[in-house]
């Protein structure tokens, strides 16, 4: 009897240590770092992760604990005074100072929400400079804008989903201007395979990693000449449309 139960024992055993064999050698394979894990909290100098762009649209509604980790950037900013009404009422605007380098946004008046600021700061540092750098050979001094907020439903409709926009939870980026003087427009410069429409899909392949939408002259004609970033919150298990 005694025998059959240490049998029974050692069989469980090296059941239970091949499991936690395979966990170890899974956990070692994929190696997740910081920006992967789901209880982590998001840290700007942590490459751009799985979990990234759920940690980035969670910071709606957090105003304080957005502006603390928009302050640790190094970003020179301005928090603006709430403003609107209802649908359209925004806590957590901020105003980029003109002249920094950090998120170089024109014109110097675009104030998207905290959050929005916190993802376009990753885009600019992980996304828009290294491609610029490696498509172009130059850096980018401006990124230019048809602004941020505006008090309005989706494609402006009567009725419908309010847009991201009413929040500031979105930019409709227009275009980049280079250190050498260079200017890629969307509008002029998306069609074909020169540098400039490479990197203009580069940064964009790139947003959908950190907004929960991305909309470039590839989804329709409304956005031939700017690609659209929102945060919009879809839930947990959040899909994102990349287009
Ligand atoms: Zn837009």
């Amino acid at each position: 009897m005694l025998i059959t139960k240490i049998i029974s024992w050692l069989r469980h055993s090296i059941v239970l240590a091949l499991i936690a064999c395979t966990l170890l050698v899974g956990w070692l394979l994929l190696k997740p770092g910081r920006e992967d894990l789901p209880w982590t909290p998001l840290s700007l100098t942590d490459p751009i992760g799985m979990t990234t762009r759920g940690k980035i649209v969670d910071l709606t509604g957090q105003r304080d604990q957005c502006l603390a980790l928009l302050e640790s950037s190094g970003l020179e900013f301005t928090p603006r005074e709430s403003f609107g009404a209802d649908q359209c009422r925004v806590e957590d605007a901020v105003r980029t100072n003109a002249g920094q380098t950090l998120l170089p946004l024109a014109p110097a008046s675009v104030s998207p929400s905290c959050p929005m600021a916190i993802g376009l700061l990753l885009w600019q540092a992980q996304v828009v400079q290294p491609r610029a750098q490696a498509i172009l050979g130059s850096k980018v001094t401006n990124i230019e804008t048809f602004g941020s907020y505006s008090c309005r439903r989706m494609y402006a409709r009567d009725d419908g989903p309010w847009s991201e926009h009413a929040t500031a939870d979105a930019l409709d980026v227009s275009g980049f201007v280079l250190a050498d003087g260079r200017r890629i427009s969307v509008l002029n410069d998306w069609q074909g395979d020169g540098d400039k429409a490479r990197f203009l899909r580069a940064v964009r392949d790139g947003a959908c990693d950190l907004f929960s939408t991305t909309l470039s002259p590839d989804y329709n004609a409304a956005h031939a000449d700017h690609l659209h970033l929102d945060l919009a919150d879809r839930g947990t298990m959040s899909w994102r449309a990349c287009r």
